[in-house]
Order: C-alpha cells, then structure tokens, then sequence
C-alpha cells in the first residue's frame, strides 16, 4: 500500500502520535467522520507477516525459535541485578531485548534497550517501536471493566473514581466487540461484563475439571475471551478468521491477523477511506504550542533513521505514543505557558502510575489423563480466564481490589512440561506421556494508583535521537505484596478442589513491569487540580490536546486493558469530531 508523503505546508486536521491500540482507533474514528489525520509512529512499518512466520516449524529455523547469538533478552533476575540502562554485564550482546523479545519471531518489533535507555528503580518496560506498536504480538486477551473499576473508591475508600460509568462506555465497548471481533462465552458477571462474542473457543477436558471444581466456591472459570475474530469481519478485507493454528501459544503475533493488531484492523481501513497520511519512522520530540492561543500546534517529529527534524501542524493533537512515552512527550513539551511540561498544571503527569502485578501461580496434573492418547488442543488463540473473587462482596481483612488467572491446559505444539529431570528416551516418554495432563495458571491482581509511583525525565541520560529518557521511582507495596500471597494460596485450594496434583507453585513476584499494562500516568477526573485530562481524553489545560491511551486510566482493574484503551478512545474521538464541527476547539 503506497503512503502518501506528509504535507508540511498543510495544517490538518488532527495529527496522531504513535500507531497501537489507540493511535490506531483515533485513526480509525476520526477518518470516518471524514477528518484530514495525519498519523506520526516513530518506528517503521515492517514486513510483520515474514517476521511472525506464524507456521514456522521449530527445526525450519536456524535458532529453534530463538534469538540469534548475537542478542540477548533480559532475564527476571538480570532486571533485579543490573541497573537499567542496562551498559556493564553484555558487553557481548550487540542487540539488548526486553524479556519478551526472546524469540526470534519478535527481535525486530521490541526495541532495542540500548537505544531506549531509561533510569531509575527495576521495570521490564516492554515496548514495540514499529507500525501497530505492541497491538502485533499482545496476548489477545480482551476484558471490559465494570463500575467495581469505575467507582472503585466508593467501595473502599482508596484514590479517586473514574469520571464516567459503565453506562458511558458500554456503547463504545460494543462498537469495538463488532469492528474488531471477539470471541468468548456470556457469564451475567456484574463485575466482568460480557462482550457481543463471536464463536467461542471450547475448554479442554482439564480445564472443565477446574470450571467444575471451583463452582462449588462460587468462582467463575470462562473460555478466553480474546481479541481475535473467530468468524470473520466481513468489513475487513485484511483479516482472516481464525484457522485455530495454535501459534498463539509462540512468542509472536498471527500473520493472518485473526488476532487483532492495529494496522490490518485499523489503519489500513482508515487510509481506504483516503483521510489518513502515515508518516513511519517520525519521532516526535515536542508537541508545539501556538504562544498566542495557548493551543496545540503539532509536533516536532525525528526521522528515525536521517535524523533530520521537521515540524507538522494540526488543528488538534492527540498523543498516543503508550502510557509512558506519552507521559514523556508531555514532560518534554516545556514552554514558557507550560513550565511543567504539557498539560501538567495539576503536576500529576507521569503520577498514579499502575499496572497489574504478576508472578504466582500454579502448574498441575490432571491424574486422569496421564497417559491418555494426545489430542489436538492447541487450535485455539486462549485457554481459560477465571474470573476476579476478592473484593466483591465481601473484604479481605488484608487486601483491596483483587485479582484473576490467565491459565491453559493440553497438548500444544511446544510440551507443558518439558522440565522434567531426566534425558534420553526415558525422558522422552516421560514427556509424551504427562504434557496434555498439565494444566497451569498465573495471576494478574491491580496495583494501586499511588501519586508516589511516578516518572520523570532523566536529568543527564538520553536516547538514541537525544531525547531525554525518563526515570523511573515505582515499586509495589505492601497491598500488592498481601495480595500475591493470597493468589498463592487460592491457586492451590482451587487446584486441590479440582483434584489436581499440584506440581509446582510459585509464589516469586515478578519484576514490576512484567505485566506490560503500564496505565494512568496522565488520569482523567472532574477536577482539573488532581487530573490531568476530562472524561473526554481532553487536556483540561490545553483544550485542541488529547490523550487516548492507557495513561488516562484512573485505576488499572486486574483485567487486561486494551479492550477499554481502544473503547475510551473510540468515545473520545466521536466528541472529539463533534466539537471540532462546532468549532470550540
Ligand atoms: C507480549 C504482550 C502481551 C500482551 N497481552 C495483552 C493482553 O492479553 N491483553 C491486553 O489487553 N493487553 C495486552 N498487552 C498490552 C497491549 O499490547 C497494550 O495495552 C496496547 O498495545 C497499548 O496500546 P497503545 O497504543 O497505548 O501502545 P502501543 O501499542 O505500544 O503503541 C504505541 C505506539 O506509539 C509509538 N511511539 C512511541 N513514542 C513515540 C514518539 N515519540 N513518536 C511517535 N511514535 C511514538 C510506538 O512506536 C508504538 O508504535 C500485551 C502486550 C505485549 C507486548
Ligand atoms: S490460533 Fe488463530 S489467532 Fe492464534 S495465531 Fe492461529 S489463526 Fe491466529
């Protein structure tokens, strides 16, 4: 698809900064209203169908799926024991990977650390520096959030509400369900709403065991809800329905794109409609400011690879760069109207920084199926999600909020199992013998918003294009600690109730980080002294400034984010349009 070259001379209507998630949806919503976007990602558009190679077989690659000798991935205790950014200890890696580019199916999606250098206390900051940002291999999962997120502070006291209710964004949830696709099974949970789902997936004989055995604890075990289309869109002349290939399982996105990811479910779309310039390998550096009217000009944007500078104009901004590149990028906007960097009269830019915490869980046997001939399990883009319990009707003496499991079960192409101590053909048996009997599951439990949790521009350290990095002070405390252990121990009871064995439980807390759902750095609320944007996604400072990303949650949930990223953003860009018509932007 050709791109049309970026007019410098013209003022469009709206510039985009970053291409994922929510990049992608303004994109997409702001050129079916008919708006002139122009569309800025730092990273460039990629072969990503030859570098996912979905069907490639372990023994057809050179490295077995892994990286080549040259590169490394950072490791759980590396991100403990070295200080980032990461120089001393690999000298002998010439690329430098987050502990998710592992494979070699993703080494040229994530960024390399040494280029992206950033300061301060222990996170696996994962990002993706190309077209569709981390939307090419996100783990699908695809959740909505309910008024126990929304209105959260009104069950326990703890931070700030949302400024809107379920009610406000059920329209746009299901706006999203429909254009992008989803598949699971209605559950009539208050706190876990359903989506309007495509085919499901169907559970395995392991995992009906669990759904069966925990029902009696009143706990609710549902098919993977994911974010790919099980029955195709015929909207969508880029994306196929899923096959049930089962290289979800890999590290790596789907190269037929039943999964969602921003370009062929979004973007691509949004230039058919000859509304949208693309413009890859443009860093921004600084959103302008008109000093006259104390509005959003554009941006200063990098060729990521001529390093020249240029400037482009835009009727209104809207940053999209992830949660903490677009905290940056406001922090990087100084001016003399904004001292504190953009949109942060409040100070609370780069604050309230949340996630999920990740790390205990549980790996099991299915005694009965020990030994049973294999079956093909692994035609599937999820397992199973069992459902958040803590918190709703009762409190936890030690705890707030809660958290669920993301889990599976069966035979897939790579053997649960594989850890097994022994060689040989013993070993092999062994292996062939248990790996569709494992079953296993992690949790993913809320962190708290705590102004305390923050970034900040580093003073002295920059990246590669001379862009200040930013330092990071964020550590989880004590309510996330209880929490993890609580996860521990109901792993177990729920495992014992469905008569597993219990073959290993792990109660070590993952580096903060791990969960790759950094929010709320730039939060919305009504009071423009403790939030930084409205219930629109709109600076309440800068009134032609909008943030759509993950930066403007309030509270992070336990439940995966993106669903509700891309429906805020959805809700934001249809005002948006609105008041742009009616010229009050
Ligand atoms: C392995 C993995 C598994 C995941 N699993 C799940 C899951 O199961 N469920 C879920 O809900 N979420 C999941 N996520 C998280 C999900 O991918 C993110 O929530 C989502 O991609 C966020 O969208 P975004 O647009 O905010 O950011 P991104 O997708 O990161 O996109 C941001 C874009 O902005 C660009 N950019 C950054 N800075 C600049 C700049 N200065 N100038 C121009 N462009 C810039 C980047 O290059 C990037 O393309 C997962 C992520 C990963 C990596
Ligand atoms: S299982 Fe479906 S979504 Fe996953 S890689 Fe295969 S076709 Fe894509």
């Amino acid at each position: 698809m050709a791109e049309p070259e970026v007019n410098l001379k013209r003022t469009y209507d709206a510039v985009i900064i970053g291409s994922g998630a929510a990049g992608g949806m303004a994109a997409h919503v702001l050129t079916s209203h008919g708006l002139q976007v122009l569309l800025l990602e730092a990273g460039k558009k990629l072969p990503i169908e030859q570098e996912l190679r979905s069907m490639e077989w372990p023994y057809d690659n050179a490295h077995r799926g892994f990286l080549p000798p040259d590169s490394h991935s950072l490791t759980f205790n590396e991100y403990t024991i070295r200080n980032p950014p990461y120089g001393a200890g690999f000298e002998k890696a010439k690329h430098l990977h987050s502990y998710v580019g592992s494979s070699d199916y993703v080494k040229n999606i994530v960024v390399d650390e040494r280029e992206n250098p950033f300061t301060g206390t222990n996170y696996a900051w994962v990002r993706a520096r190309c077209l569709g940002g981390k939307t090419n291999i996100w783990g699908r999962l695809a959740l909505r959030l309910s008024d126990y997120d929304f209105k959260a502070k009104d069950r326990d006291g703890f931070g700030e509400n949302w400024p809107i209710s379920y009610g406000d964004i059920a329209p746009y949830y299901d706006k999203v369900d429909l254009y992008l696709g989803i598949t699971g099974v209605k559950e009539n949970l208050p706190y876990l709403p359903d989506s309007i789902f495509q085919r499901p997936t169907k559970l395995n004989c392991a995992e009906l065991t669990l759904k069966q055995g925990i029902q009696k604890m009143g706990r609710v075990l549902t098919q993977y809800r994911a974010g790919v289309t099980s029955e195709g869109l015929k909207h969508n002349k880029y994306r196929s329905r899923c096959y049930g290939r089962g290289a979800c399982e890999r590290k790596g996105g789907c190269d037929i794109h039943a999964a969602f990811d921003s370009p062929t479910g979004l973007i691509y779309p949004a230039m058919d409609t000859g509304n949208l310039t693309l413009r890859t390998n443009a860093t921004v550096r600084e959103i302008t400011i008109d000093q006259q009217t104390g509005k959003a000009s554009g941006a200063h944007f990098i060729d990521s690879q001529t390093m020249k500078d240029y400037h482009v104009r835009g009727k209104v901004v809207i940053v999209a760069a992830s949660t903490l590149e677009s905290a940056r990028l406001l922090l990087l906007s100084k001016s003399r109207l904004h001292p504190n960097g953009l949109a942060n009269s409040s100070g609370h830019v780069g604050h309230n920084f949340c996630e999920h915490i990740m790390g205990p869980g549980i790996a099991g046997r299915a005694k009965d199926l020990v030994g049973k001939a294999p079956t093909l399990d692994d035609g599937r883009p999820g397992g199973f999600y069992l459902t958040r319990f803590r918190n709703l009707t009762e409190k936890h003496p030690k705890f707030i909020r809660g958290y669920g499991f993301e889990g599976g079960s069966g035979s897939t192409m790579f053997p649960r199992g594989t850890d097994t101590h022994g060689f040989g053909a013993d070993f092999k048996e062994e292996v062939r013998k248990n790996q569709g009997a494992f079953i296993g599951m992690g949790g993913f439990g809320e962190v708290l918003a705590r102004y305390e949790n923050f970034v900040e521009l580093d003073p002295a350290v920059k990246d590669k294009w001379d862009i200040p990095s930013l330092r990071f002070h964020y550590k989880f405390r004590d309510n996330e600690h209880r929490m993890a252990e609580d996860m521990k121990e109901t792993a177990q009871e729920m495992f014992e109730a469905a008569g597993f064995e219990i073959v290993h439980v792990n109660s070590r807390v993952l580096t903060e980080g791990w969960s790759i759902h950094e929010l709320g750095t730039a939060r919305m609320g009504n009071d423009p002294k403790t939030s930084v944007l409205n219930q629109f996604e709109q600076s309440h400072d800068v009134k032609n400034l909008f943030v759509v990303d993950g930066s403007a949650f309030v509270n992070a949930s336990c439940q995966n984010p993106t669903w509700t990223i891309m429906a805020l953003c959805w809700r934001s860009c249809d005002y948006l349009a609105d008041e742009l018509r009616k010229g009050n932007l």
